[in-house]
């Protein structure tokens, strides 16, 4: 099997800049990646599709009593815009939104610990707040070595409601807590503006049963200030690497690779190409996902949004092939979600890095704790497990979601929360 991680890892040298989701430097990865499928003889496309986005001009946090500050924030794309002078409104810290700390939060700006998600953001919109802080980071960040993301308000959460949002770091957030503020003043100004994204798709078509596809997919979008080559520029290149095999090796079945684009702001890549391919996801058997790679130290992960038997198959090829993997059915919050939600069966592959051994989201996220070694390792567990379905006589997985994987998608999604909520409306 010629499966070759340095090769791998020069391709991911390649793709090692901060690529956001619509930027123009995730249009140029797009392209490195099509040139690169035209070089190992598949040709390839872009398939650009629209992402809601937003620039924020403006956004401040002033604590007013009992000190006078102003904290370093960014503001929330997509969060409602602020007026005049800004809101200003009593603040306060709220923690995890209690129902006791929340009885007192109506009209306020308060403080959230964490990140924004939409059981607390419902919460939030119940309680009647005014605006909302949340925060990241840790007490010991050093400010000229870490950075604050700014965050966005999805669509998702915007159903339940809007008001405007800020962000701040942790250490900050302890101080205005520590130092009891009671008053402050929130400035947000942001426009939206429609961005372009790209998937790139490539085919190699099955030479015995070309109208059965299998897809392979990995998102090489990365989040700001990241270098996004564990997560995913490791994805990837893994897949480059496996459509490299199936072009020397013509598949039984047709294979699909597909690098979705903007996938870190909410798998819009996998959402576009499953609404826009309706006719040919009645083709597909099942989805190959690769999310995260390349650690030196960590552990290879396996998991099956399908049937059990995919799970018990992909244990035995773990083993019969000496390519250790924890492997487990549930769901990946990945590319494979839209497809799971389609009836599209999937199996995701990541492998995480060992506590503290890997950074992910943020400015560390670069080759320095990646290895060839650990690229190639997963790459032959993907290529393992896929080439045996694919080039079955019989393609062996049934083409069905089970219920319990069903239900875990539409938890995921929020689908009864957004139910409930349409039907207050
Ligand atoms: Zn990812």
């Amino acid at each position: 099997m010629d499966i070759c991680g340095k090769r791998e890892m020069d391709l991911l040298q390649q793709l090692g800049f901060t690529r956001t989701a619509g930027s123009p430097e995730e249009l140029q990865a797009a392209e490195i990646l099509k040139a690169q499928c035209e070089a190992l003889g598949a040709p390839a496309i872009l398939q650009p599709f629209e992402i809601e986005d937003a620039e924020v001009t403006e956004c401040t946090l002033e604590i007013l009593e009992p000190y006078c500050q102003s904290y370093p924030v960014t503001g929330y794309k997509c969060a409602q815009n602020t007026f005049g002078d800004g809101l200003e409104a009593e603040f306060l810290y709220v923690e995890d939104a209690d129902q006791v700390s929340l009885s007192a939060a109506k009209g306020k700006i308060v403080l959230v610990n964490g990140f924004m998600r939409v059981p607390l953001f419902r919460k939030l919109m119940k309680a009647g707040v005014a605006g909302i802080v949340t925060m990241e980071g840790e007490l010991r960040d050093d400010r000229g070595e870490t950075d604050l993301a700014t965050r966005k308000l999805r669509r998702t959460l915007r159903a339940f409601g809007n008001v405007p949002m800020a962000h701040t770091r942790v250490l900050d957030a302890f101080d205005m807590v520590k130092r009891g503020a009671c008053k402050a003043r929130l400035v947000l100004k942001n426009t939206l503006v429609e961005r372009t994204s790209h998937n790139v798709i490539a085919t190699v078509l099955g030479t015995e049963k070309p109208d059965e596809i299998v897809s392979f997919g990995a998102h090489y979008d990365s989040v700001d200030f990241s270098k996004g080559v564990y997560d995913n520029g490791a994805g990837s290149v893994i897949n480059m690497e496996i459509l490299r095999y199936f072009v020397e090796n013509p598949p039984r079945r047709t294979v699909k690779f597909v690098w979705y684009g903007s996938e870190e702001i909410g798998l819009e890549g996998s959402w576009a190409y499953v609404k826009g391919h309706k006719e040919e996801l009645a083709a597909h058997q099942l989805m190959v996902n690769v999310d995260v790679g390349g650690p030196v130290l960590g552990m290879d992960k396996v998991t099956v949004t399908g049937e059990e038997k995919l799970v018990h198959f992909a244990e035995y090829m773990s083993k019969i092939c000496a390519l250790p993997a924890a492997v487990r059915q549930g769901i990946y919050s990945s590319d494979s979600i839209p497809f799971a939600d389609s009836g599209i069966p999937a199996i995701n592959f990541s492998r995480d890095g060992a506590p503290g051994a890997a950074y992910i989201h943020n400015r560390f996220d670069t080759l320095s704790f990646l290895s060839a070694e650990a690229l190639e390792k997963t790459t032959r567990l993907v290529l393992e497990i896929s080439r045996a379905l694919i080039n079955g006589r019989v393609f062996p997985v049934e083409r069905t979601v089970p219920q319990n994987m069903v239900e875990e998608v539409e938890k995921y999604l929020y689908k009864k929360e957004l139910a409930e909520v349409a039907e207050e409306k």
